[in-house]
């Protein structure tokens, strides 16, 4: 029997706000372990909760941003389990009365548009980091750290709409795109800002109930959610094959070996005992906050990817590479408000993201050396044909090191583009002597041999020759011949 895999995502996203989710502790990463601390993300008895406005700022954006429903009125509540590194014993999280419900996130899946529907989106909280057995003179001892204890988390919980591990690459990285986009979250899955967890189930293709999902944690790069996923679904179609029944069951995914193994089984599953937070009042979001959160929202990177397309005339792979971040989508239109816009997009996703990504620059760090005034000179010049093109790539090179417009980085380096017509027309006249079968070819109506002509100009000068001029000339005297003739 042939099978389906249907999956679903849940993921976290932890939010770059200052300071955490229930109180004023720095919510900064990498601090001395346990100083951002306080009596409410330690849990001491009498501390009370107040939620962060910044954070429920950000998922209201987020929410909007994915077409959700943003609630007036939701309710924080308690989700208790004991663990060590959670020190209140009980989360504080959404659960009947989340913030956002609905939505869905438009996807590019191989070229193809698609959009996955979620369930909801909600703020909670981070727990803390425990530092699994580790030597401590001569004992092994496990450490905690609660300076994460209480950092701001949305939760975001897909309907089971995926049928293979690729769709849920793109997803995640769209949603990783989208979450910097929002300048909500750093969205690195390496650094735990975006973490997943994925449901599985198979089900006889073409068939519409369920079938028992297993959950995969542990899962902390997209890669990882792709191959987890894989050798799970690899695994429910052994068991099924051979007859057997899917446990629900919780599972780790060990990326460095590539195998999954059981936490825990359904028997051992988790009663939360869910109620309201008593220390917290109904988070109310009226129509003021919603309307300032809509003006504050930025054109989202899939309206502006399909704006490129139209607007500029970019083929949609191009449009998906310049929006894939927001300064980098800034950056092109920059330049494409004042040269050509095919231009700006080839230059920008070769010469300049290669650099980036040789240099480990980021886009920032780029527009401070070349700056789009900068780049858009050199590219009026090559659009103009005053440049050749390899000239042109020097000059950017140039460009990257030094500082200087594109004629004081010439005359730097002592380079000095021939463009007059008295110093081009011996170069251009020997290259006809030169060539009496291609000119012969020309003459007869085959105009492409006019590149070949332009090539052999450019060789003879060194590559110095600005190439505008070398056509213009080889026509002129072409025509001639052919007058003369
Ligand atoms: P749980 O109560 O076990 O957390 P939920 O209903 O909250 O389950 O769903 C959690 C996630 O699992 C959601 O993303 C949902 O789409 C997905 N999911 C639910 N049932 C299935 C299933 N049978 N197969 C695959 N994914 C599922
Ligand atoms: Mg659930
Ligand atoms: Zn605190």
């Amino acid at each position: 029997m042939a099978y389906e895999a249907v999956i679903g995502l849940e993921c976290h996203i932890q939010l770059g706000t200052r300071s955490k989710m229930f109180c004023g502790c720095p919510a900064e990463f990498g601090a001395e372990p346990n100083s951002n601390v306080c009596p409410v993300c330690l849990g001491l008895p009498g501390a009370l909760p107040r939620a962060n406005r910044a954070a429920i700022d950000a998922a209201i954006r987020l929410g909007l941003a994915l077409g959700s429903e943003i609630r007036g009125e939701s309710v924080f509540a308690r989700k208790n389990y004991f663990y060590p590194d959670m020190p209140k014993n009980y989360q504080i999280t959404q659960y009947e009365r989340p913030l956002c419900e609905g939505g869905a996130l438009p996807v590019t899946v191989d070229g193809e548009e698609r959009s996955f529907a979620l369930v909801r989106v909600h703020a909670e909280e981070d727990t803390g980091k425990s530092f699994h057995p580790e030597r401590h003179g001569d004992r092994r001892v496990s450490r905690v750290d609660f300076n994460r204890a209480g950092v701001p988390l949305l939760e975001l919980v897909t309907r089971p709409v995926f049928r293979a591990p690729v769709e849920c690459g793109a997803f995640l990285t769209a949603l990783r795109r989208l979450v910097r986009w929002l300048g909500i979250s750093g969205g690195d899955m390496e650094k735990g800002q975006l973490r997943c967890d994925a449901n599985v189930s198979l089900r006889p293709a073409g068939s519409e109930p369920l079938g028992t999902k297993t959950e995969i944690k542990n899962l902390n790069s997209i890669g990882g959610v792709m191959k987890g996923l894989a050798a799970e679904i690899e695994r429910q179609r052994r068991v099924l094959e051979q007859g057997g029944a899917i446990e629900q069951a919780t599972l780790l995914y060990d990326a460095d070996r590539e195998v999954l193994a059981v936490m825990r089984s359904k028997e051992s599953a988790h009663d939360y005992r869910y109620f309201p937070e008593p220390d917290l009042p109904v988070l109310v979001v009226d129509e003021a906050w919603l309307a300032e959160a809509r003006r504050r929202l930025p054109e989202l990177p899939w309206t502006r990817a399909a704006r490129f397309a139209s607007e500029y005339g970019l083929p949609p792979y191009d449009a998906g590479v310049l929006t894939e971040q927001r300064d980098l989508a800034d950056y092109y239109e920059a330049c494409a408000r004042e040269v050509d816009e095919k231009l700006a997009s080839n230059w920008l996703m070769t010469e300049v993201l290669r650099v980036l990504k040789d240099r480990g620059w980021t886009l920032a760090e780029w527009s401070e050396r070349v700056p789009p005034g900068r780049l858009v000179e050199l590219l009026k010049k090559v659009a103009a044909k005053e440049l050749p093109g390899p000239l042109a790539k020097q000059v950017f090179g140039w460009m990257v090191e030094e500082p200087g417009g594109t004629g004081e980085l010439l005359d730097r380096h002592g380079v000095r583009v021939q463009a007059t017509p008295e110093e081009l027309r011996p170069l251009v006249r020997a290259v006809l002597a030169e060539n009496p079968g291609p000119v012969r070819q020309y003459l007869g109506g085959k105009s492409a041999t006019l590149g070949f002509l332009v090539g052999q100009v450019m060789k003879k000068s060194g590559g110095q020759a600005a190439p505008q001029v070398v056509q213009e000339l080889l026509r002129e005297e072409l025509e001639g011949a052919r007058r003369g003739c």
